[in-house]
């Protein structure tokens, strides 16, 4: 006789074909953070045909969703999409993965709703992950009040239960200072790119004494119009990360002394744009819920490596898990060594490697979902440890 798990795998099968469309369809249409329209359309369509409700435009962001199923009550468990893309190269984050993973989930406990044990599951879409940080609007309107334990699957090049998220600010500097002829009259003009340049020697001095786990990094954002103008504006853009908020928010601060102090050389004035209601917090490992993720992973036939200390990204999925049990295991989409934000990664997620993990972690949250409506002491472990947890 068949299993739920075993009707939650088929599921998974038969929708295959179709979450392998939804997948391309997000992939080839990349769309950037708040304005995943598409993205969104397609997935709420999607889990609307596979009979869960579905609300749009939830938490006041409007390419977010809810999708719910509700068996009677019990606990509520979010299985959450993300479906922004990078700019200039496109889904080279795998979101489309993440998306078809998630709706792939929320349709293979639909198809054995009768099966349930009495709760909630809840397809949560959050936008904007890149930078925008919707997961924090989500948060603070209240979305994940109400949920007991959340997850989702990013892609990666290997099976991975956990790996560590580095805290995030970003930060914006925008220098002015006085547009004049390079050539004719340089003395009359204040060097706003110059400022932008200083900004980064200052931070890259400052870079050789931070600890292991932080990182900072910008773009320039404006290096003026033309050569033959004294750039009058310039500006730029950094990311500021650490292991250790407190230690970030000491970081955020040396960051912006440094470019107050190369305004101060070059006489231009500075404005600090602030980005620190968007900041990304640390993940906040949940061993209960990584447990039962790596025995319904191995059960259907994946092995998984071990975490990988270095590679250190961010996410505001770190936010919800400071709020609420929450794992964030990778799934492989690419061939070993591809790296993440990369072209090849970009290309890799819209491959039969990419369709292979996107569905196996649909099966795996699926299953992992039964067991926290199935075995309440699961959720009180992961409620526990996630209470006792810094
Ligand atoms: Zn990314
Ligand atoms: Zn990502």
């Amino acid at each position: 006789m068949s299993t739920v798990k075993d009707l939650i795998d088929q599921a998974v099968d038969r929708l295959g074909d179709d979450l392998e469309k939804l997948s391309l369809q997000i992939h080839d249409n990349p769309e950037l953070g708040y304005q995943e329209v598409k993205a969104a359309g397609w997935l709420t369509e999607f889990l609307h045909a596979q009979g869960l409700k579905v609300e749009r435009g939830v938490g006041g962001v409007e390419t977010a969703f809810r999708a719910m199923i509700e068996t009677g009550a019990g606990p509520t468990i979010g299985l959450m999409c993300e479906y922004d893309a990078l700019p200039q190269i496109g889904h080279a984050c795998g979101h489309n993965a993440i998306a078809t993973a998630g709706a792939g989930a929320g349709a293979a406990l639909a198809a054995v709703r009768d099966k349930l044990p009495k709760g909630r599951i809840v397809v949560i879409g959050t936008p904007a992950e890149e930078g925008g940080g919707g997961k924090v609007k989500l948060i603070k309107a209240g979305v994940f009040r109400d949920v007991d334990a959340a997850m989702m699957c990013h892609g990666w090049d290997k099976w991975i239960l956990h790996q560590d998220l580095l805290g995030i600010v970003r930060v914006a500097f925008e220098f002015t200072g006085k547009a004049a002829h390079a050539a004719a009259d340089p003395w009359e003009g204040v060097n706003a790119l110059d400022a932008v340049i200083q900004t980064f020697n200052n931070v890259a001095m400052l870079r050789q004494q931070v600890r292991p786990n932080a990182r900072i990094h910008g773009i320039v954002t404006n290096g003026g119009a033309a050569p033959n103008i004294i750039p009058e504006a310039a500006s730029c853009l950094f990311y500021v990360r650490a292991a250790d908020l407190e230690y970030m928010w000491q970081l955020h601060a040396r960051v912006i002394a440094c470019a107050e102090g190369a305004a101060k050389a070059t006489g231009t004035a500075l404005k600090v744009v602030d980005y620190r209601e968007t900041a990304y917090e640390p993940m906040k490992r949940n061993e209960a819920l990584l447990e039962a993720f790596g025995a319904n992973l191995r059960a259907v036939g994946e092995v998984d490596s071990p975490e990988v200390k270095d590679r250190l990204g961010s996410s505001d999925v770190g936010n919800v898990s400071q709020v609420i049990p929450c794992i964030q295991p990778l799934m492989k989409i690419a061939p070993d060594g591809t790296p993440i934000h990369s072209r090849d990664f970009e290309a890799a997620a819209a491959t039969p490697l990419a369709r292979r993990g996107t569905l196996t972690a649909a099966k795996v949250m699926a299953r992992t979902t039964y067991d926290l409506l199935a075995d309440p002491a699961l959720l009180a472990r992961a409620k526990q440890e996630f209470s006792k947890a810094k």
